[in-house]
């Protein structure tokens, strides 16, 4: 079956947000009915483009492999960010990610989330998947939202939802920060914590590789981190044999890094992903003639997930977002 293309106006200046659909062929299906509905969003943050790459490589083998259901795929949320080579919307300066569901007549940026998001509601789907880039160095992850909206019984039966379809990533699986901060970073406005809190449904965030270019590596493992869930939801043969660099242990939860007390240069003393004990040396902060001002020291066990993009800090700066043991 051809791919269906369409097209939402959103904003001012009259541009369009592109979707475009593909669904199994009745005669591959192997159980009659609609199937899964898997909604696939990428370049929420314009800068963030691996997302907006593994999507136009995932849509051939969506028409060649799709054996089931309906995957709608957005290769880019913020196409002026991207034009622009900007996270935020140029427009307003606005985090696009803070602004589900949105508002028809509010900001640019609120106008836009309300455009993405009610076309993407309307095509009621079981699963939402959103390709995000952190860092160059990052771990690849697999980022899962909170449903505080939720009762307890329902909120613990969609959240183990979510991280079922995290873990057939076969990336490392990272927990966002605790309810209280969560919240108050608006994180239940992401896409994902939208879809988590208002539609229920489990929705997971992929991070992964630099910004501003197409890596074809961290490409590579978005697209199979996808076909995994896919294969998951039993809408591609077999899943994908997925070949990540996954960090064992866990559960894990996202951090941000043990603090700088000094100025100077910062210098990584360990890789991320890297296991580390509580109070293992994390970076160092050097004068430019040399001297070690100061050892950064980990607050609790847990790895780098990214280094900090700065190789110069001052007091109070993060050196990295780390991660540490999720408390169940
Ligand atoms: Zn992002």
């Amino acid at each position: 079956m051809p791919r269906t293309v369409s097209r939402v106006s959103y904003g001012s200046r009259g541009a369009d947000l592109v979707v475009v659909s593909v669904s199994a062929p009745p005669e591959r299906r192997a159980v009659p009915g609609r199937g899964p509905v898997v909604v696939l969003t990428a370049n929420v943050h314009g800068d963030e483009c691996t997302g907006t790459g593994a999507l136009l490589r995932l849509l051939p083998l969506l028409e060649a492999q799709l054996t089931q259901g309906t995957v709608h795929l957005y290769p880019s949320l913020n196409p002026d960010g991207l034009e622009r080579r900007t996270r935020r919307v140029p427009e307003d300066d606005q985090d696009l990610n803070r602004q589900f569901p949105g508002d028809a007549f509010g900001s640019p940026a609120e106008r836009l989330a309300h455009a993405a998001w009610t076309d993407l509601a309307a095509r009621r789907p079981d699963v939402l998947i959103d390709l995000h880039a952190d860092c160059p160095g990052a771990v690849p992850y697999v980022l899962l939202d909170r449903a505080v909206s939720l009762r307890s019984t329902a909120r613990t039966e969609l959240e183990a939802q979510a991280r079922t379809l995290a873990a057939a990533t076969g990336l490392t699986v990272i927990h966002e920060y605790p309810d209280d901060r969560y919240q108050r970073f608006r994180l239940d406005r992401s896409l994902t914590g939208a879809a988590l809190n208002r539609l229920q449904i489990p929705a997971i965030t992929i991070e992964a590789g630099p910004r501003l270019v197409l890596d074809p590596d961290a490409v590579d493992l978005a697209v199979r981190g996808v076909l995994g869930v896919l294969g998951q939801l039993g809408m591609v043969d077999g899943g994908a044999p997925v070949v990540a660099p996954s960090v064992a242990g866990g559960p894990w939860r996202r951090e941000s890094g043990p603090r700088a007390s000094t100025t100077g240069v910062l210098v990584p003393r360990v890789r991320p992903g890297q296991p580390l004990a509580r109070s293992a040396v994390v970076a160092e902060v050097r004068s430019l003639a040399g001297g070690l001002l100061e050892e950064v020291i980990a607050e609790s066990a847990g790895f780098v997930l990214a280094p900090a993009e700065r190789a110069h800090v001052v007091p109070g700066v993060a050196v990295c977002t780390w991660a540490t043991a999720e408390v169940a």
